[in-house]
């Protein structure tokens, strides 16, 4: 898959979706976001259609909503995310949230899917390590990708550890903060580089070997947040940004959305 991909949450479905994913194709990303929850996959799959590049170049990814998880339901709102992005096959499907007690059966429809050919791979979102292990015990269907929050301030080192072990790809959602980018090291790192703190953050994703999926609506920081190809972080550096870890995070803990 891509290492940088397009974020489309609390973008709006219609124009807003359309010309961004617009400015992120011209721009040269190849990845997008989505997600059922997002309410957006009708302007995505717009977009996609309009822009005239080959299916088999872009890398499409959307997320089961919470309240359709159980076996049938997933199989049923598969479907109508399909339909609303107008695809023949998605290249990524996660589960959104573990939830409590459904992922298991919710695991064996996307298993059926990717198996009659409708998704590529299949993976899952927001799982912490019990969550991994407990999947485990009922398949041997290993998650292509875990696409968790990440970012300075929440650096999942033990998660990230075993994912890698396990053959587990780590995206990195909310990969700037939300746009809290004014801190020192960053700052510091970004006049030190000719860069700007997002793309710094960005780039320490990739060099962590994190999949990241930057959301803007604005053309300049669509491709400002693409321009993370043409230098490198120092060891020094990652260590800096390493360090400033505290744990935090902007969006829910997975245990505690229960829904
Ligand atoms: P991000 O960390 O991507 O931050 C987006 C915010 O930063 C927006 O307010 C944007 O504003 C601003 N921004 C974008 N580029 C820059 C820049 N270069 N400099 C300064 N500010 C900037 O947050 P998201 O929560 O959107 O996360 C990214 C994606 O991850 C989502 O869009 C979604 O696809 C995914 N995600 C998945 C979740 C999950 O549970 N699996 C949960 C949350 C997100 P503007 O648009 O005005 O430029």
């Amino acid at each position: 898959m891509p290492w940088l991909g397009l974020g489309v949450f609390q973008v709006a479905d219609g124009d807003e979706v359309i010309r961004s994913v617009q400015y992120a194709l011209e721009a040269g990303y190849r990845s997008i976001d989505t997600a059922a929850g997002y309410r957006n996959e009708a302007g995505v799959g717009a977009a996609i259609q309009q822009s005239g590049i080959p299916r088999e170049q872009l890398f499409i990814t959307t997320k089961l909503a919470n309240s359709d998880q159980g076996y049938e339901s997933t199989l049923r709102a598969f479907e109508e995310s399909r339909r609303k992005l107008g695809l023949e096959y998605i290249d990524l499907y996660l589960i959104h949230w573990p939830g409590k007690d459904k992922y298991k059966d919710t695991w064996r429809a996307f298993e059926k899917l990717q198996k009659d050919g409708y998704i590529r791979s299949i993976g899952v979102s927001n799982f912490q390590i019990h969550h991994l292990e407990s999947l485990k015990q009922d398949s041997d269907t290993i998650p292509a990708v875990n696409q968790v929050e990440f970012h300075p301030l929440l650096n999942q080192q033990e998660l990230r550890q075993y994912c890698k072990r396990g053959g587990i790809q780590l995206e990195a959602w909310t990969p700037i903060m939300k746009g809290n980018l004014d801190l020192p090291q960053l700052t510091e790192l970004a006049a030190k580089h000719g860069k700007t703190p997002a793309q710094i953050v960005l780039r320490w994703d990739l060099q962590h070997g994190v999949v990241t999926i930057p959301k803007s609506v604005r053309q300049e920081r669509i491709q400002e947040n693409a321009g993370i190809f043409d230098f490198t972080l120092s060891d020094e550096d990652m260590k800096l940004i390493d360090q400033m870890n505290q744990n935090h995070r902007f969006g829910p803990d997975p245990d505690q959305l229960l829904f």
